[in-house]
């Protein structure tokens, strides 16, 4: 099982957690990952922002607030007995999150590497202090670094996990915890390289660490709690009638996360995909909700499933002015811009006779995008051989996903209706790459009621 922020968010929630824990290990072996305190991986990473520019008293402030959060927790979580230890090991742990970011100050640059030792501190304190609660509880637990088990590539700030090393060390040293009904809390987000540098699994990687393990160590199935009750048709801040999915497939989940829905890290499904293992989406603030079943196939007739959308997006396009140029040959330049730029393409059209074509990625890999577009097409720029590269960021991306979609006679045809019924400007195409999605890029101000339109024309309310 893997608690999200949100579940590991206050000592009143870690009981909660605990209480679940309990639950579910009376009947079997379980093993639990848990991410750091809601809100506590965005307060180191501005922490390790302000030394690089060298704001000593910003840098204090922060750090008193992130002592105060953990010693609270622990005051109000664990009995007296346990306290001083508690205390004295969550200093600890922040005396070595102060020694890196006096480093970051000193050198007044943030090295990608030591920002992933640093952040992977606020794992490292809530797994201290929710294996310490379950202890406190009768529950044997033991905190476990995942540096020591999740072997990972070193993509600093985005690893990528190296299965059969992961499987060897979970078998070293996790095996032996759940033989002895010990069971491990382990740290989400981080993992390290096979010669131990510290490393993490990107923003929101505590699912991705949560389906390693269980893949690794051949679960059951996965839990993945959070403060939602499932996966739902759409996010119900911008549709009031949006409802939860009770299952979707691997495919959809991973769609729709890959899409913009918060529910999941978009990587979560691959490690499970192999062996096949369920995941259920729960909330930890709503026991009763039976939560939405994600697995390999499900029964349910072919269609929408879902309805996603991403605000913060641009497109680029890309447009060459002299028809000598080798348009495919431009295409495979930009694109390796792209992958080096370490950007997601996630919409790519092209056509016409021009050959242009445009793609869309996050607004904040923008910046690096297009500085290394420009300085791959540096002398066709110069000699006016390519238009200057045209960027859009009034833009949004709205994604309907579904198993099957494809095949669905006249569902384009009645979503671009639907969305310009709402007298919003299609921008942008993407489908049939895809089984699953039809991408769409509207102007930003008509993406929300894009949503509610296309939301209301699949039916989805309700399902
Ligand atoms: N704590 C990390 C983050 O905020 C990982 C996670 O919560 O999944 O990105
Ligand atoms: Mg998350």
């Amino acid at each position: 099982m893997k608690f999200g922020g949100t579940s590991m968010g206050s000592a009143g929630r870690m009981r909660v957690a605990g209480n679940i824990c309990a639950g579910q290990s009376a009947g079997r072996p379980v093993a639990i990952v848990v991410s750091a305190m809601s809100k506590v991986t965005d307060l180191l990473l501005d922490t390790l922002r302000k030394a690089e520019s060298g704001e000593q008293a910003a840098i204090e402030t922060n750090l008193k607030q992130l002592e105060e959060r953990h010693l609270e927790t622990s005051r109000e979580l664990l009995p007296r007995e346990m306290q001083d230890n508690a205390e004295a090991e969550i200093q600890s742990i922040i005396a070595e999150f102060r020694r890196i970011a006096q480093g970051v100050s000193m050198l007044g640059e943030r090295p990608p590497r030591a920002v992933d030792e640093a952040i992977a501190v606020g794992e490292r304190l809530s797994a201290l202090l929710m294996a310490g609660h379950l202890e406190a509880s009768g529950i044997p637990a033991r905190a476990v670094n995942a540096s020591q088990v999740i072997v990972t590539d070193s993509v600093f700030g985005n690893a990528t996990p190296l299965m059969g090393p992961t499987k060897d060390r979970a078998v070293a040293v996790l095996q032996p915890l759940l033989d002895k009904g010990v069971m491990p809390v382990v740290t989400g987000f981080n993992g390290a390289t096979a010669d131990g540098r510290p490393t993490t699994l990107g923003r929101g990687g505590s699912d991705f660490s949560a389906s390693i393990l269980a893949a690794v160590l051949d679960a059951a199935e996965l839990w993945i709690w959070t403060d939602v009750d499932g996966i739902m048709t759409a996010d119900p801040r911008l549709v009031p009638a949006a409802a939860v999915l009770p299952q979707v497939t691997y495919a959809e989940a991973a769609e729709l996360a890959y899409n913009g829905a918060k529910v999941l890290h978009p990587r979560t499904l691959a490690p499970l995909v192999e062996k096949g293992i369920p995941v259920w989406s729960k909330n930890s603030l709503h026991l009763e909700a039976p939560g939405t079943r994600i697995s390999p196939t499900v029964d349910a007739p072919n269609g929408p499933r879902a309805v996603t959308s991403m605000g913060s997006v641009a497109l680029v396009s890309v447009e060459p002015a002299d028809p000598e140029l080798n348009s495919v040959l431009v295409m495979s330049r930009a694109l390796g811009a792209l992958a080096a730029a370490d950007a997601e393409v996630l919409v790519l059209t092209s056509s016409s006779y021009r050959q242009s074509f445009c793609f869309l990625v996050r607004a904040d890999e923008l910046p690096r995008s297009l500085e290394r577009l420009e300085s791959a097409f540096a002398l066709e720029l110069a000699h006016g051989y390519l238009k200057p590269v045209e960027v859009d960021e009034n833009v949004g991306l709205l994604a309907i996903v579904g198993e099957g979609m494809r095949g669905i006679r006249g569902i384009a045809g009645r979503i671009f209706t639907a969305i310009s019924q709402a007298n919003v400007n299609i921008i942008a195409i993407a489908q049939g790459s895809s089984e699953l999605t039809i991408a769409i890029v509207v102007r930003r101000d008509g993406l929300e009621k894009a949503v509610r339109a296309v939301h209301d024309e699949c039916g989805l309310a309700g399902t």
